[in-house]
């Protein structure tokens, strides 16, 4: 096998009670088969207490799902913010889906894609704590993967040659101070100019996850950050841009193996960093007690904050609410890449 990531991987550790946020409210649980099963078997009151709240999935799949709360939240979410589950059973309380986030995993043949979600405000910290363009680390062993036919194997070349030149050309045209996303268009085979006039309605119509959300686009309308194009010649954030087109680009060109164009992969990535440049340019903050600014280390910040550091966290809150509402729907990720302007 063939393992991907980015360089920052390795620095994650989740913050549990220290966390501004929470990673169990706003989406349901998808509790996996093997946890599903440990559960209908488990003694004891936590035992009954997980079954009166476990259903099976919707779609028929062979999986359960934890519904939220009537104020969003996951059942076993404690006021500490810890998960009731992890503290009865430890490890073993943890399906999947909690064990894993924010850290994702995606198998294609031989090939294995790791990275971390920017809905996490620990893993925004750590991606905003350099100005360093990304750069990816690749190891192997010697397992096999899934077994891919020739023309899947011509496919997946392709799809690694696409996003390698468009990530070698990002970084090759970022000048420091600038950062340009024609970069991405010339790799488009019909895009000859990205417009931004239906993004307004595509926020507006995607699948609320944040409650957060009705708040951003209001700030946005009302302060007309829409107008706002690029390029971001702002030395202080410049820089995250490219760090941000890095991340979409390699989270998100894999789906062109499954199905989807190049261009929209390029439009997702110029949607995203479209919309969080509006959501920076509104002003919008985060509650204080939901900024990324309580991840970091106040020792090392200002007092008060300097210029650069009030734009630099305004832009993390940014993209943790975009990352938030938008990356954690697979809906909600077509809205941004199919629909053409
Ligand atoms: S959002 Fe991230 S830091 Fe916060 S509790 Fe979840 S995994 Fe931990």
């Amino acid at each position: 096998m063939i393992f991907e990531r980015p360089d920052y991987y390795n620095q994650f550790s989740c913050i549990a009670g220290d966390c501004p946020m929470t990673c169990c409210a706003g989406w349901e649980v998808d509790v996996d088969a093997a946890s599903r099963d440990f559960f209908l078997e488990l003694k004891g009151p936590i035992g009954d207490e997980v079954r009166s709240v476990m259903v099976d999935s919707e779609d028929g799949g062979d999986y359960a799902v934890f519904p939220l709360t009537d104020e969003g939240n996951c059942p076993f979410l404690a006021s500490n913010k810890l998960c009731r589950l992890y503290s009865a059973l430890g490890e073993e309380g943890f399906c999947e889906t909690c064990s894993e986030y924010p850290r994702y995993f995606g198998v294609t043949g031989s090939h294995q894609q790791i990275d971390l979600t920017l809905s996490c405000p620990e893993v925004v910290r750590i991606f905003f704590a350099t100005t360093s363009p990304v750069t990816f680390v690749t190891t192997e062993d010697i397992m096999d993967g899934e077994e891919l036919s020739a023309d899947e194997t011509l496919r997946l070349s392709e799809v690694y040659r696409f996003r390698d030149a468009v990530m070698e050309d990002l970084t090759n045209a970022f000048s420091g101070s600038e950062f340009f996303p024609e970069i991405l268009l010339s790799h488009s085979k019909d895009l000859s100019t990205f417009d931004t006039a239906t993004l307004p309605d595509l926020l507006a119509s995607t699948e609320v996850l944040d409650e957060r959300w009705q708040e951003v686009l209001d700030a946005i309308q009302t302060t007309g950050s829409h107008q706002k194009a690029f390029p971001v010649n702002d030395t202080d954030i410049a820089p995250f841009f490219l760090r941000l087109a890095q991340y979409f680009l390699f989270r998100y060109s894999i789906d062109i193996f499954y199905g989807s164009s190049r261009d929209d992969i390029l439009l997702l990535i110029l949607r995203s960093l479209t919309t969080i440049l509006w959501i920076y340019e509104s002003g919008w903050c985060a509650l204080p007690s939901q900024s990324c600014r309580l991840t970091l280390d106040e020792k090392e910040l200002s007092a008060p904050l300097s210029s650069k550091e009030e734009k630099v966290i305004r832009l993390m809150d940014a993209t943790l609410i975009f990352s938030r509402q938008i990356e954690h729907s697979l809906e909600n990720v077509e809205i941004l890449k199919k629909a053409r302007s």
